[in-house]
């Protein structure tokens, strides 16, 4: 293994980028974190309308490479409120019910945070009853406050989105743990790949749009926005995977995949099997360890947004493996970031401008 490839610079906005909130729908704070980062080491930024951001390296070249990952991540929207003054919440993306109680939550108003908590009935008032687990229909935040009135009051309403305050914490030194790595762990990847190409003076011989995409968590939506504008020949999407290795998962349904093990290359209908075949060439060229995982239909990222856009796009997935995902201690291994980065960017400067992957050549 190679020396470390982040250094103090990195860590310190791959923590201020975690520690900042950026639900779906509202990225935008996180994005401004990403492009101050990435503007040293670009030639200039496109944004749209709903928030998504490309980070461009020749812009006027003709064939395009995307690398991309998503910047939202999953909360709660408060859907009601009663009387007495809780609130019952939706979800914003995939968002757990089973690990909402006792959790402090953020409250994002006009005027700023309103602190609360998921409340839980006390053990002691559960006796002797059938054990209720949480649900969507029964989780609810308490504001401290006596009624709806004052609810309102405090500047809370329908449509306040909800997030979870958790920051970034390492564990035994290369375990980073904090809510939210999926997909903030992407966007700091692929931006560690435009500083280590500016520093290391890699010239491309094509267009290269790293992409941090919007509103993945409900289903693709920022990617598929962002691919029609673009219009790359090539995209190489990173986002996060389970760790199966963990209590209570079945390996036979879900595959066997971990933390400290490397990059996941993915075999799925939507990727381009000779842009899977070059990466995974590189990846044995440059000693970069990895795993592999299968998908039936669907990635389920943006891979497969990207993949059917335009016409069809040479697509391909490489995952970090995490474990706990859509809960506040998801946890990732500092050694797979950093072969995810150098995979990503070993892979571009193997390919060629002009190159089509085409199955017939
Ligand atoms: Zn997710």
């Amino acid at each position: 293994m190679s020396t470390s490839l982040l250094n103090e610079k990195s860590m310190a906005f791959l923590e201020k980028y975690l520690n900042n909130a950026s639900p779906t729908g509202y990225e935008w704070e996180g994005q401004k974190i990403w492009m101050d980062y990435l503007k040293p080491y670009v030639d200039k930024f496109i944004t749209d309308t709903y928030g998504t951001a490309v980070a461009v390296i020749n812009p006027e070249a003709e064939y395009k490479v995307v690398i991309e990952a998503h910047s939202d991540e999953i909360s709660w929207y408060v859907n009601y409120i009663t009387d007495k003054g809780l609130i019952y919440v939706i979800r914003n993306g995939g968002s757990d019910h089973q690990i909402a109680p006792s959790k402090w939550v953020n409250i994002h108003t006009k005027n700023g945070i309103v602190k609360g908590v998921f409340g839980w009935p006390a053990i002691h008032t559960r006796k002797g009853e059938k054990e209720q687990p949480p649900k969507l229909d029964n989780i609810f935040i308490d504001i401290g406050a006596k009624d709806k009135e004052e609810v309102e009051a405090m500047g809370v309403h329908v449509g306040c989105v909800i997030t979870y305050p958790d920051e970034f914490q390492v564990l035994n030194k290369d375990k980073f743990v904090c809510r939210a790595l999926d997909n903030r762990a992407g966007g700091f990847m692929i931006a560690e790949v435009g500083r280590l190409l500016h520093e290391n003076n890699i010239k491309l011989p094509f267009g290269l749009y790293i992409t941090n995409s919007v509103q993945e968590e409900i289903g693709l939506r920022g990617a598929e926005m962002i691919t029609q504008r673009i219009k790359p020949n090539v995209a190489i999407v990173t986002d996060v995977c389970h760790d199966t290795t963990t209590p209570m998962i079945e390996q036979k349904k879900e595959g066997d995949t971990a933390i400290g093990r490397g990059p996941v290359v993915s075999y799925a209908p939507a990727i381009q099997n000779r842009l899977r075949e070059r990466i995974l060439e590189t990846a044995e060229n440059n000693d970069i360890p990895f795993q592999r995982l299968a998908s039936s239909r669907y990635t389920g990222t943006d891979t497969d947004a990207f993949a059917y856009s335009n016409g069809g796009v040479a697509s391909a997935l490489i995952s970090l493996p995490l474990r706990y995902m859509h809960t506040t201690v998801e946890t990732v291994h500092r050694e797979d970031l950093e072969n995810v980065i150098r995979l990503i960017y070993q892979t571009l400067q193997n390919i060629q401008t002009g190159e089509t992957f085409s199955y017939f050549d």
